[in-house]
């Protein structure tokens, strides 16, 4: 099989992972070296289906010796099987970078023969990358579910960003959909990299020469609505991966069949991606907007595909509402929809000079559509005038209800389903 071929087949089969953003890496280029990851970082685009893809985000091999039931490179499934050897994917991606197709690499890897075996050899891509092409640019390493220490030492102290996927929100989930995993397996390496960087910090303070170990730190991913799981449950799961394991991202993918289990939704049932758009909101809120999930989610277990997150609660807290746009603190401001953390910054600063009034926080990057039912400008109120909830969230709502930003069509993820979907063979 040739290279080119190998690249198709593989990089068809990287693209249901959707953790590949690049930030957070400081990683400088060097002379005589190829790339910078702090300057450029990974060329970010977005696939149709929304999804954030680096121009090479590639599996290692795709010949599994386990049996997830959502994964297409599962081992009864029947696709072609395909896999790099570590020099041939190395060169590859140094001569991608020498003609300007990508700025880093995204490699994961279907289990081949053991965990810590297809540790060795995504490694040894990263070792021939940087130690012999001399490969600067940005790297993010899947690490294995069942990797030891040892190879994920080595992961981190070559790659930018390493991350572990905890795959389902329930461990009943895993033993059902993907029983050669467990928790256990999964979390033990997310505690290693913690540990590790805990180290690498220690280290680095007492000898400025040690070499820095994943300098953008670790993220996950979690498929969203392969089981029964509530929007509830996601939330409350990924805040403590990021309390626990101090994650820099944990992203959500929307359910996409291509087989048929029991346990699996079937095949025409679509989870809408703008659920995964709604959880991307809600993590967002928790992050920077100091939300916790139980707020989030205090009336219903699944988050409302009519309003984002922010307005829902918004909308159910009228007792906390309006505030006084001169006066309110910043964690105030945070709640109020319409108000992002740079403008509600912004309008702290800008109130020392002067009163302001909706002209002037428009300026200051505010969604007055939206602010204006939550907030008072010197006393004057420019929102509804009645207390209907139903008038406002028809104000509010951006779903597809309200004719928001994602058609009905664009609601369900975007990927030809075959006609006869292989029934997925008994897990061992
Ligand atoms: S381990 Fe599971 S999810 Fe990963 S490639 Fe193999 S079958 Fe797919």
């Amino acid at each position: 099989m040739t290279t080119a071929e190998k690249l198709c087949i593989l990089g068809e089969a990287a693209r249901y992972d959707a953790s590949c953003s690049s930030s957070g890496s400081g990683r400088q280029g060097r002379s005589g070296g190829l790339g910078n990851a702090c300057m450029a970082g990974l060329c970010h685009t977005w696939a149709e289906d929304g999804r954030c893809i680096s121009l090479l985000k590639v599996l290692m091999s795709n010949d599994c010796v386990f049996d997830c039931a959502y994964c297409a490179s599962r081992r009864s499934a029947e696709t072609r099987r395909a896999s790099f050897e570590p020099r041939e994917l190395a060169e590859l991606t140094a001569e991608f970078y020498r003609r300007n197709y990508i700025e880093g690499l995204f490699l994961s890897s279907a289990v081949v023969g053991s965990p810590d075996r297809t540790m060795e050899r995504m490694i040894a891509v990263l070792r021939l990358l940087r130690e012999e092409l001399g490969f600067c640019g940005y790297i993010h390493l899947k690490v294995i579910p069942g990797a030891g220490e040892e190879l994920v030492r080595a992961a981190g102290l070559l790659a930018d960003r390493v991350s572990v996927n905890i795959e389902l929100p329930s461990e009943n989930g895993l033993k059902l959909l993907a029983p050669q995993k467990t928790r256990q397996r999964i979390l033990t390496p997310m505690e290693d990299i913690r540990w590790l960087k805990l180290q690498n910090a220690e280290d680095r303070r007492r000898y400025r020469g040690a070499p820095l170990f994943a300098p953008a730190g670790q993220s996950t991913q979690m498929i969203v609505g392969a089981t029964p799981d509530t929007d509830r449950k996601i939330l409350l799961l990924s805040a403590a991966l990021y309390r626990r394991y101090e994650m820099k991202r944990v992203y959500f993918s929307a359910y996409v069949p291509v087989g048929r289990h029991p346990s699996l939704p079937p095949p025409d049932a679509r989870v809408p991606l703008r659920r995964e758009h709604r959880l991307y909101q809600a993590d967002w809120l928790m992050r920077f907007y100091g939300f916790t999930a139980d707020e989030i989610t205090e009336d219903d277990d699944q988050l409302d595909l009519e309003l984002d997150p922010k307005c829902a609660w918004a909308v159910r807290h009228p007792e906390q509402f309006p505030v006084e746009v001169n006066t309110a603190d910043l964690a105030t401001l945070l709640r109020v929809p319409g108000v992002g953390v740079k403008s509600a910054r912004r309008i702290l600063a800008a109130r020392r000079a002067r009163r302001l009034d909706v002209e002037d926080v428009r300026r200051l990057g505010v969604v007055v559509k939206r602010a204006v039912f939550f907030l008072t400008f010197g006393g004057r109120f420019y929102g509804l005038k009645s207390d209907s909830r139903a008038l406002l969230r028809a104000q509010l709502g951006d779903g597809p209800a309200a004719g928001g930003q994602m058609t009905l069509e664009e609601c369900v993820p975007r990927i030809s389903v075959p006609a006869a979907l292989p029934a997925v063979g008994a897990a061992g």
